[in-house]
């Protein structure tokens, strides 16, 4: 990491971003001399990005803007996000470089099932595959029907899509049996978290190589990170941001290889400049090298939102690293229960697990795992495939019932 070059994104967005020349007030920023100093400076996130509104984050003239786009805010006013030409074309590269990483050639027919409008999906996957070279087909989400005409009959190759959509789209490709007619090689599916018998149910079905893809809008959009063919991790530009991992509750810089919350610092970005912006998501930056020899560094699958953190024992904990451990165990399913309790002046974590038939021992196998992964003794339970409760939403998993 080039620390001048972080320098310069802090100094750029202190002197010309209203929104930073009020969160950088009273700090010289020109005297950072140290990452230790960088890590001082105070975050930013969606709060404050939405006391702003619309505009108060626009470090360029009006005439340098040439796009607007905006996050689906659920609550209160949404993030609006300006870009110039530039970011446009920065943002075309990198999300071109993803396309490519994932294996997609000048030769093939991305169909764009995501979503277009003022929210960045259908914009970012289109413009990144056109920078490719690639042809891109932009049914948009929805109308099944019209998904199948085109890929049957234009015979695409690709498909980008949120994995729910994907999972559908597998389904009604199995209830009509056309997994024959389809020539699908590649899935590049939006990073909400699924799970494995998910994922497989959608590669096999549609006869894809699935891709996990991240982004958000504020920093750009979808397409600042990837996974490669290896499938160890998502490499991101780092020529384009630095991403640091904090402790979310006390804010601290956490160690590469530790589960954190994500934070994010735009090095080019021209029109909405972000420095420590906090994404609320839950990954770890993974330390050693990827396998694939790419020199882009690497952040694992999503864990979660900072939301669904649970602490136990003094430790973080998200629901997505206990899928993890329960990934990788013979015989354990990845339906569970966390009930917490306090007893006696100390937390006690009981796992509950669906577990296969025919593996005795589980139990001690998935608390010994659960120590050596996440670092804190468990108690487990086993129970038959099919006890847990099933819900067509997301299933309630976590059961705290300290205070
Ligand atoms: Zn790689």
């Amino acid at each position: 990491m080039n620390f001048t070059e972080l320098k310069q994104a802090v100094i750029y967005a202190h002197k010309n971003s209203p929104l930073y020349q009020k969160v950088f007030d009273g700090i010289g920023t020109e005297n950072l001399n140290s990452i230790e100093d960088f890590q001082n400076l105070p975050f930013s996130d969606k709060h404050t990005l939405r006391e702003v509104y619309p505009l108060g984050l626009q470090a360029v003239p009006d005439e340098d803007v040439v796009r607007i786009h905006s996050s689906s805010g659920t609550t209160g006013n949404p993030v609006i996000i300006p870009y110039t030409k530039q970011d446009v074309e920065d943002w075309a590269e990198m999300f071109s470089w993803c396309y490519k990483t994932a294996g997609v050639h000048s030769s093939d027919r991305v169909q764009i099932m995501v979503g277009y409008g003022l929210w960045t999906a259908g914009a970012g996957f289109q413009r990144g595959c056109e920078t490719l070279g690639a042809t891109a087909v932009p049914t948009g989400p929805g109308n099944t029907e019209k998904q199948f005409q085109m890929m049957i009959d234009l015979k695409s190759t690709v498909i980008c899509s949120t994995s729910s959509y994907a999972l559908l789209i597998a389904e009604e490709a199995a209830r009509r049996n056309v997994k024959d007619k389809l020539n699908l090689r590649i899935g590049i599916m939006g990073s909400e978290r699924f799970g494995d018998l998910m994922r497989s149910r959608i590669s096999s079905e549609l006869g894809i190589e699935i891709f996990d893809i991240y982004g958000l809008t504020e920093i750009y959009g979808p397409g600042i990170a990837i996974d490669c063919s290896k499938h160890e991790g998502m490499h991101w530009r780092d020529d384009f941001m630095y991403f640091e991992i904090i402790d979310p509750v006390t804010g601290k810089n956490l160690p590469d290889g530790e589960s954190g919350e994500l934070v994010i610092t735009t090095l080019k970005k021209q029109a909405a400049p972000l420095i420590r912006y906090r994404t609320h998501d839950i990954t770890r930056i993974i330390p050693n090298k990827c396998s694939c020899g790419s020199p882009y560094p690497m952040i694992d699958r999503i864990l979660g939102r900072t939301d669904d953190m649970i602490k136990v024992k003094g430790v973080n904990i998200y629901p997505g690293q206990i899928e993890d451990v329960l990934r990788d165990i013979d015989g354990a399913t990845s339906e569970y229960q966390i009930h917490i309790n306090h007893v006696q002046g100390k937390d006690v974590l009981t796992l509950i697990v669906e577990s296969k038939s025919g593996y005795a021992g589980l139990a001690k196998t998935i608390i010994k795992v659960f120590k050596a992964k996440i670092g804190i003794t468990i108690e487990c339970e086993c129970v038959p495939v099919g006890t847990l409760p099933r819900s067509e939403k997301k299933s309630k998993r976590v059961f705290d019932n300290r205070d």
